[in-house]
């Protein structure tokens, strides 16, 4: 009986019934003794509400796993719903539109919800439903599900009036196999309302043959029974009441067997037009009582005005003028109601569309400002990076910079010592030792410090180097600068000034504690050369010494001057100091 409610789409509980295809949802429920009753209960929700609740009140809800559990709450609801608890089942149902819910309930029940809230006239909640749900149909998987969500949603276009949404909505689904027969009838029939309403003139008898056809094999005669007041409404329009009355007359029986107060009054509606039109006025009059007598006022109130025009019409012809005003006068309040309640129905449907709208805009603004901030947090984070990563970068470039400038210098010192040294000896070369002794000498000039002089030269080197080879040679050398370096004081300095010749300057310092100095080197080179090396060769050196006093603070006078003294020193038969004076004199110690 259910299914047929939805047919017109005026008729209030068509979202109900057409919510509901009565296919066992084996997915959900499994095979023990309670899910068989669950499944069963489900199947009957609409057809025998009674008996699902019986079903419902057998079962052993701790037999049930979670998602039967939550089945068995939809199906609580949807019985709470039937038995006219709508407050208490909408709450249970949307209770069951959390994620924690098993997705195929979850869908079902925003099915539901969608078309009790248009069976309700709550505009504003079914669009806040509606839009949730089609967010959602792409993901439903369960076909049985998805027909039930299609359902729904022709419904609530066809009950808020959206006839060309329903539609168009409904017109991809009607040809399409992979939905079950029954469900592909009801499509049909939920098009053919919206297209009725659009402009029945549009449709055909050849797409009236083909849904009758397809709903003839759907096992679901209520629906046909629909359909053919749709097929009748054209032909009455098209001018052919008597094919009308034919249709009409061919289903009234199984409709008064029914005796479900919309479709009646829809049928005894067409029947009286249909009569009238067809010139039987006794007949149109016969059916425009039975509505007037009966009790159609809150099912079907479109079919009272009919009635009214028919009887005022009937009167009038038969000259009963009285009680032709009187039908009109009924006729025109109860059409003047029938537009108010339109009209403020199609006010509240605004109003909720505008909340929707607002709603979805206030959404948009929201994701947009998010958007935006999710944008500068970006920007931000980025800016960080950038910064971060600038200072790496930088932190990088410097550290490089600073060693490249570390090992520059460190190279510089070395190419500055290497060129400042003597290689074999290590001690200054003679550039170098005489770069210093300039300066050394202005420094005690200027702090009137005397200063000395001390040039050495190594005693008949070239017969060591002829006896033992160069490289014997070599080591004497350093042997003699070793020892004779360990004899000078921190602050003199030492160097090579020639082949086997070497100078020590000694600032602060006056002949006397020179020829003291001179002295220790010398015995330190012959000792040195006894000892140390591993040759047998005798090792010994001549000094020459000469300071600021004879010489004045000038290094070429007196470099000159220890020369002298050197070379008297060889004169006098080497290995001694000589301390050169005006006329120099031996000054063995
Ligand atoms: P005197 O006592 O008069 O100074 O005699 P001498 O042999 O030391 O003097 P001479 O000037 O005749 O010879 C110096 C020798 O020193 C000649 C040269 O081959 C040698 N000589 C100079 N520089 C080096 C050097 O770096 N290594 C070696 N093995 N020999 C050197
Ligand atoms: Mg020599
Ligand atoms: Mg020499």
């Amino acid at each position: 009986m259910d299914c047929i409610v939805a047919m017109r789409y005026w008729i209030k509980s068509i979202a109900i019934c057409c919510l509901i295809l009565c296919c066992p949802l084996a997915a959900i429920a499994q095979n023990t003794e309670d899910a068989v009753k669950l499944e069963r209960s489900f199947d009957l929700r609409s057809a025998s509400p009674k008996e699902s609740i019986a079903l419902l009140n057998e079962i052993d809800v701790n037999n049930l796993s979670k998602k039967e559990r939550d089945l068995y709450q939809y199906l609580l609801n949807y019985s709470l719903f039937i038995s006219g608890k709508y407050e208490e089942a909408l709450l249970g149902l949307n209770n069951l539109t959390g994620n924690e819910v098993s997705a195929d309930v979850r869908h079902l029940a925003m099915s539901s919800l969608v078309g009790m809230y248009a069976a309700a006239r709550n505009w504003t909640l079914g669009f806040k439903s509606l839009e949730s749900l089609l967010n959602e149909i792409n993901s439903i998987v369960d076909l049985r599900v998805l027909e039930q969500a299609h359902l729904s949603i022709m419904v609530f276009y066809n009950q808020s009036g959206e006839h060309e949404l329903a539609a168009q909505y409904a017109y991809p689904q009607l040809n399409d196999s992979k939905y079950s027969l029954r469900f592909t009838c009801a499509a049909s029939m939920h098009w053919l309302t919206a297209q009725v309403k659009v402009d029945i003139s549009k449709l055909s008898e050849q797409t009236f043959s083909d849904i009758i056809e397809k709903c003839s094999n759907s096992g679901e005669p209520v629906l046909v029974t629909g359909i053919d007041a749709f097929y009748a409404e054209y032909n009455l329009q098209s001018g052919n009441p008597d094919k009308a009355l034919a249709i009409l007359e061919s289903n009234i029986e199984l409709v008064e067997q029914i005796a479900y107060p919309p479709i009646s009054a829809e049928y005894y509606q067409l029947l009286a037009q249909s009569h009238f039109a067809a010139g039987n006025f006794d007949e149109a009059n016969r059916y425009a009582e039975r509505l007037v007598d009966g009790d159609f006022r809150n099912a079907n109130p479109a079919a009272l005005v009919t009635a009214y025009r028919v009887l005022s019409t009937n009167a009038e012809q038969q000259n009963a003028l009285g009680q032709a005003l009187e039908y009109l006068k009924k006729y025109e309040k109860i059409k003047q109601l029938n537009i108010d309640q339109e009209k403020a129905k199609s006010l509240n449907i605004q109003r909720a569309k505008l909340d929707a709208v607002e709603k979805s805009n206030q959404i948009a603004l929201l994701d947009k400002e998010n958007a935006l901030l999710r944008a500068e947090a970006q920007l931000h984070e980025e800016t960080e990076f950038s910064r971060l990563l600038m200072i790496i970068l930088l932190t990088l470039l410097l550290t490089g910079v600073i060693f490249w400038i570390y090992r520059k210098r460190r190279t510089y010192a070395k190419f500055r010592k290497m060129a400042q040294t003597d290689d074999l000896t290590g001690i200054a070369n003679r550039r170098h030792f005489t770069e210093q002794a300039n300066s050394v000498i202005k420094y005690c000039q200027n702090t009137s410090q005397p200063i000395s002089f001390i040039l050495f030269d190594l005693d008949f080197f070239k017969s060591i180097n002829d006896s033992y080879g160069h490289q014997v040679g070599d080591d004497a050398l350093k042997i003699a600068v070793d020892a004779a370096h360990k004899c000078c004081r921190q602050n003199d300095l030492i160097g090579r000034l020639g082949g086997e010749e070497f100078g020590i300057l000694l600032p602060s310092c006056t002949s006397a504690m020179a020829i003291k100095l001179a002295e220790q080197c010398r015995e330190a080179i012959e000792s040195a050369g006894l000892n140390e090396s591993k040759y047998d060769f005798v090792l010994t050196a001549s000094f020459g010494i000469a300071d600021s006093n004879q010489s004045e603070y000038n290094w070429e006078k007196l470099f000159a001057c220890a020369d002298t003294a050197l070379y008297e020193s060889k004169n006098m038969g080497r290995n001694r100091v000589v301390c050169y004076e005006n006329e120099p004199i031996l000054e063995r110690l």
